[in-house]
């Protein structure tokens, strides 16, 4: 009898031990893609297959949709004449439409076809300088959403300027987020992190190890979000947020910038001016549970300024903000639901 009790307490031992470090099965890739880099976390068995898929349909999007590359569908909208419908898929369709929705919404502050002034900025590349205010002007006359027309019966889209160029730089990574979530759901998985550069994506929550499962009951836990320190090394936190679901997106003045005689130019633009928003921020931070959603509203609620974010904060569940004090303000503070 005693020998038993010993074996059986042997066994539980040893369980308990397996038990407390057994990790649930976790596999992340990393690809520079977008002009960033992106980097997808999933649980489970077939988390590898699964990220594949993600990472397929990424280059798929970021080839589609990359104004700077030859051959996308962005780049075919951008060199084509005035007056002449151009045919698009319904996913570049939606994009597109939404995309005015949001900046009739945003009153302007967002805008999708920037693209002519932000060349002239050249933002990332060795020729960054500050353009001649005249090549601004000009550039402007290009831009606003009243420079297309669309056709959603036969999907078109019409450019009524022949130099009206589109740029989806605030916008596609939020909705490529979201459709990398999508592929991971089909593939079974149910708890997933991905980071496309300042974009995050959260599914499902933490899956909690197996002994903190026995003992408090709990499947998940949130993942923990960091809010990014401006100007210092990527990955130096803030301030952390919770959450099991939803999408996190920066937009920052530190992100890509020069200067040039003491002062800083980034690349967050006011569509009414052509230059560098100046409002005393440094970076915007929204949750939301629509991927696209928070990734305009990300650049749209930089563009506005703290005063006049309450014409969108009802359109997400969080915004924070960092200003040049380096001030953190949870203009509206997230509310992690339990899971
Ligand atoms: P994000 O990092 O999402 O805020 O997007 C910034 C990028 O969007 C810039 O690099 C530009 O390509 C483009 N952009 C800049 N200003 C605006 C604006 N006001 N509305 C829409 N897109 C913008
Ligand atoms: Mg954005």
């Amino acid at each position: 009898m005693m020998k038993q009790i010993k074996v059986f307490a042997g066994i539980l031992v040893l369980l308990l031990l397996f038990a407390g470090f057994a990790k649930p099965a976790v596999y992340t890739e990393t690809e520079f893609l977008m002009d960033t880099v992106v980097s997808v976390t999933a649980y489970g068995t077939h988390a590898k297959e699964a990220i594949s898929a993600v990472f397929m349909r990424l280059r798929e999007l970021d080839k589609k949709c990359n104004a700077h590359q030859k051959g996308s569908v962005i780049y075919a909208i951008n060199t084509a004449p005035k007056n002449v419908p151009i045919s698009v898929d319904e996913e570049m369709f939606d994009l597109i439409q939404q995309s005015l929705l949001f900046s009739n919404d945003a009153q302007g502050a967002f805008d999708i076809t920037l693209f002519p002034v932000s060349t002239l900025w050249a933002f990332g590349t060795k020729e960054a300088t500050v353009p001649q205010e005249t090549a601004i002007v000009t550039a402007l006359t290009t831009t606003g959403a009243d420079k297309l027309m669309l056709d959603k019966e036969n999907r078109t889209i019409t450019k009524t300027n022949s130099g009206t160029q589109l740029d989806l730089g605030a916008a596609v990574k939020g909705y490529a987020a979201e459709e990398a979530l999508k592929i991971l759901k089909e593939n079974g998985i149910s708890h997933a992190y991905l980071d496309l550069g300042g974009n995050v994506a959260v599914m499902g929550g933490k899956p909690t190890r197996f002994l903190k499962r026995l003992l408090t009951g709990k499947k998940a836990e949130p993942f923990i979000i960091g809010l990014q320190m401006p100007d210092a090394p990527r990955g130096t936190v803030m301030e952390t947020l919770s959450l099991y679901d939803g999408f996190i997106v920066t937009s920052g003045n530190y992100e890509r910038y020069f200067e040039e005689n003491g002062k800083r130019y980034h690349h967050i633009l006011n569509p009414k001016t052509g230059y560098p928003v100046y409002n005393g921020l440094k970076s915007v931070t929204v949750v939301a549970d629509n991927g696209l959603e928070a990734d305009m509203l990300s650049t749209a609620l930089f563009v506005l300024g703290e005063e006049n974010m309450p014409l969108l904060a009802n359109r997400c569940q969080g915004i924070y903000v960092i200003d040049d004090q380096m001030e953190l303000t949870a203009v509206k503070p997230l509310i992690t639901a339990e899971n």
